[in-house]
């Protein structure tokens, strides 16, 4: 088996190369759906990770007005999440009014059984399958391809049937957008530039103890030699040369000899930066052969002139001015917004929550981006809210769920990143953005008449993140999974140290757990039908009863078998256990990259604090709405056929829940 590392299984899930070079398919629906006008209206606010525990405790606080005030206009529940409660999946629940076995997603990663290697769920590209060489160069003959792997139909697509207008701005799940004639933008899942889930830059003089390739980012060493820095920055490989190369732009830095500022000089850009100051978006072209180019988009952060260099650049963003890769419907969309707004974040999530984990953005320094995504949202939901007179409008906001992620240490004492110094400073970070969206909230309902139905949802909620769980370990120690090299433990990714010969189960993703099947897997021992079934109960008996030897708790408080709790078409696709874990646990972060470490249960010492990898129950989101709700205990997929009613449409078959008014 070939040795891959990490920074090459991030980038292998969504690359897009060859893509790239050859722009987004041709997009000839340029007017924006939806002839019938109707007087009904729906309108969604999608708050990422919203908590109904934290939710009530401000509401009764007085500190969230509007959200009590639209509570007492119609009703407050906690909403049930999907099984397990990760965004792609319970948003693709939202979507398709199915769970797993409609929708076909089942963890942020899923796993080819053949080679037992992670593949991410979301999205999957192809590249040009025709070429033509001619010396050094290369040229595609066809395009290749990216598609969306969420299966199932979405409800705006249904709308659209119906002759509904919708704009659905950000959901997740939904890159590349679903094929429509509705105005939809994709949010999380949508790759940079380089067709990642973003990767950083860090340039620095500082010798670090930062490996130069942390996940997430690169650390580049530079050195100043006459107030001057040199460096370069990466981009797409180069499909059109022979050994793909990875195509760079390089870049100055001159220092004030004097003051706290430098210039940066890059392509057609020069601009000065105090120290502690960001720039504005940056337009950069990567140039692969003279006719094309890839027009991407990043901001520079001069963290430090002396003693020593320090600069930051984000990710560099799809444009969506000149987007590479498809990103909206119709494709006019993004573009129609860039025209009015100027550059914006295009990257699925866009706040750099690994330069916060890995200390090269510090708390402050995080939340200024965060800041500029929240801003921009909230600019982009004026406009949006302005032009919505019929149909449907959906609205995303992310920064809910990155902040509660990010800065949950600073809430819980109990927490082993708690830090007091940094609580005083940032502890109501949280409370911040809930009273935020309290104003976004107040903008909703000064523009709804009475035919408007308002929606205030949360895909989940959220819950502490103390506990690490190393599920492979566990499997090991308990006799399920098997090493080649016992001294070898805790050392390799990718189970490159498994002997699947002897091994009898294994997780993959944040909540999977896959059985290690004969005539499934490459090497599999396990029979299906009845030695599988009962192993399959073993496992999942045996889960829920192992005690954390630090505390006493229950690390896992239910563990699913995916056939009792899926149905839908995609079944058989599923890992055959969903592990739902308990408040304040959750799966460590060498789990899903197949790694072993020592200890089953360790303290989860990231920045990266809150989480909602939970069992459902745990941490359900939130529903809010200005009409009564007659369902007693809503879930995700109760929403989709809702709609569908409101605007007199009939549920689907395949949609499983039930209307809820
Ligand atoms: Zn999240």
């Amino acid at each position: 088996m070939k040795q891959i590392n990490r920074r090459e299984f991030i980038k292998l899930g969504v690359t897009a190369s060859s893509l790239l070079a050859l722009g987004g398919s041709s997009d000839l629906v340029t007017k924006v759906f939806g002839k019938r006008e109707t007087s009904k209206k729906v309108l969604i606010l999608g708050l990422d990770g919203m908590d109904p525990h934290l939710l009530q405790i401000w509401m009764k606080e007085g500190k969230l007005p509007y959200f009590q005030r639209l509570w007492s206009q119609g009703n407050f529940r906690p909403l049930r999440t999907s099984i397990p409660p990760q965004s792609p999946v319970a948003w693709s629940n939202f979507i398709t009014g199915t769970n797993p076995g409609g929708h076909a997603i089942f963890d942020f990663i899923h796993r080819d059984p053949e080679r037992y290697f992670p593949v991410f769920s979301a999205s999957e590209t192809t590249e040009a399958k025709k070429t033509v060489r001619i010396g050094n160069l290369v040229f595609p003959l066809s395009g290749g391809e990216v598609k969306l792997l969420r299966k199932g139909r979405a409800f705006w697509q249904i709308l659209e049937d119906h002759d509904i207008p919708a704009t659905i701005f950000k959901i997740p799940a939904n890159y590349p957008p679903a094929s429509s004639k509705q105005r939809t933008i994709s949010g999380m899942g949508t790759p940079d530039i380089l067709g990642t889930y973003g990767i950083f830059n860090y340039y620095t003089t500082e010798a670090t103890e930062l490996k130069e390739d942390i996940g997430g980012g690169r650390i580049h060493e530079v050195y100043v030699i006459a107030n001057r820095v040199e460096a370069k920055l990466s981009g797409p490989r180069n499909t059109f040369k022979k050994d793909r190369p990875e195509s760079a732009i390089e870049f100055k830095v001159f220092i004030d000899p004097v003051n706290q500022v430098a210039k940066i000089s890059i392509q057609d850009h020069e601009f000065i930066l105090k120290e502690g100051e960001w720039s504005s978006w940056k337009r950069i072209h990567f140039n692969m052969i003279p006719t094309q180019s890839v027009s991407g988009i990043c901001m520079f952060y001069l963290k430090q002139i002396r003693p020593n260099f320090k600069l930051y650049v984000s990710p560099v963003n799809i444009d969506p001015g000149r987007a590479a890769l498809p990103i909206s419907t119709p494709k006019r969309y993004s573009e129609d917004i860039e025209e009015r707004f100027g550059p914006f974040f295009t990257k699925g999530l866009p706040a750099d929550t690994k330069a916060l984990d890995n200390d090269v953005l510090d708390d402050g320094e995080f939340l200024e981006q965060d800041n500029f995504v929240l801003r921009e949202r909230l600019e982009m939901f004026d406009y949006e809210l302005a032009r919505f007179s019929s149909g449907l409008l959906f609205y995303y906001v992310s920064s809910t769920d990155q902040r509660q992620h990010m800065f949950w240490r600073l809430i819980d004492k109990e927490h082993p990143s708690y830090d007091q110094g940094l609580a005083k400073k940032y502890g109501n970070t949280i409370e911040n953005i809930y009273k935020d969206m309290d104003k976004m909230l107040a903008k909703a309902m000064e523009k709804a008449d009475k035919d408007t139905v308002i929606i205030v949802m949360s895909d989940h909620g959220f819950s502490p993140f103390r506990r690490s769980f190393n599920l492979n370990t566990w499997l090991k120690e308990n006799g399920y999974h098997s090493l080649i090299k016992e001294w070898k433990q805790g050392q390799e990714d990718l189970f490159l140290n498994t002997d699947w010969s002897r091994t009898k189960a294994y997780s993959f993703g944040l909540n999977s757990l896959y059985i290690n099947q004969k005539g499934r897997e490459a090497e599999g021992i396990v029979k299906p039908g009845a030695e599988k079934e009962a192993l399959v109960r073993e496992i999942a008996y045996k889960l829920e009863n192992f005690q954390d030897p630090k505390t006493g708790g229950n690390p896992v408080l239910r563990a699913f078998v995916a056939k009792d709790v899926y149905q839908g078409p995609y079944v058989e696709e599923a890992p055959d256990i969903i592990v739902g874990y308990n408040y304040g646990y959750r799966s460590s972060w060498a789990t899903p990259l197949g790694r072993i470490p020592k200890e089953i249960v360790e303290d989860n010492t990231a920045k990266w604090s809150g989480d909602h990898c939970m069992a459902p129950e745990v941490i359900p989101g939130i529903l809010l709405t200005n009409r009564k709700i007659k369902v007693k205990s809503p879930a995700l997929y109760d929403l989709t056929p809702t709609f569908l009613q409101i605007f007199g449409i009939e549920k689907p078959t395949e949609m499983i829940g039930k209307p809820i008014f």
